[in-house]
């Protein structure tokens, strides 16, 4: 999806969209990897000094909300963003030392399903990452 579509979805949402918060979407685009509120930040004020870390948030908030952007906790205190509409469903192998965040297609869907069924739970959404060390750090 381009920078374009996505907006056109927000519009459609009836969300405002400022020239600010375009450039919180091209960021995010731009990124391939999951992305740090302060990462987003940063680039965006290459391209407009004064963009302020509020409407940075305020504007992942309501792109989480409008569901082009998800929101990733990879324990500690951060949160991660990435665009919802790159890649297929997905999870990540988190490396505790660099930060390394490796996606990977694997996904247990169906025994979260049988086990949410057995509860009688309706699934909405599932998230989870698989904490280790990556190649690289084993070697150091
Ligand atoms: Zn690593
Ligand atoms: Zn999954």
């Amino acid at each position: 999806m381009e920078t374009e579509q996505v907006l056109a979805r927000l519009r459609g949402l009836g969300r405002r969209l400022t020239r600010q918060r375009s450039l919180v979407v091209e960021a995010i685009l731009a990124g391939e990897r999951p992305q740090s509120a302060e990462g987003i930040y940063q680039r965006c004020r290459e391209k407009d000094r004064g963009i302020s870390y509020p409407t940075i948030y305020r504007t992942l908030e309501m792109l989480v909300e409008a569901e082009v952007v998800r929101k990733l906790h990879f324990g500690g205190s951060k949160y991660w963003y990435e665009a919802a509409w790159q890649r297929e469903h997905h999870h990540h192998l988190v490396c505790l030392e660099c930060g390394a965040k490796e996606p990977i297609m694997v996904c247990p869907r169906e025994l979260i399903a049988r086990e949410a069924q057995r509860n009688q739970f309706k699934v909405l959404d599932h998230q989870f990452e698989i904490l280790g060390i990556c190649k690289d750090c084993q070697g150091r």
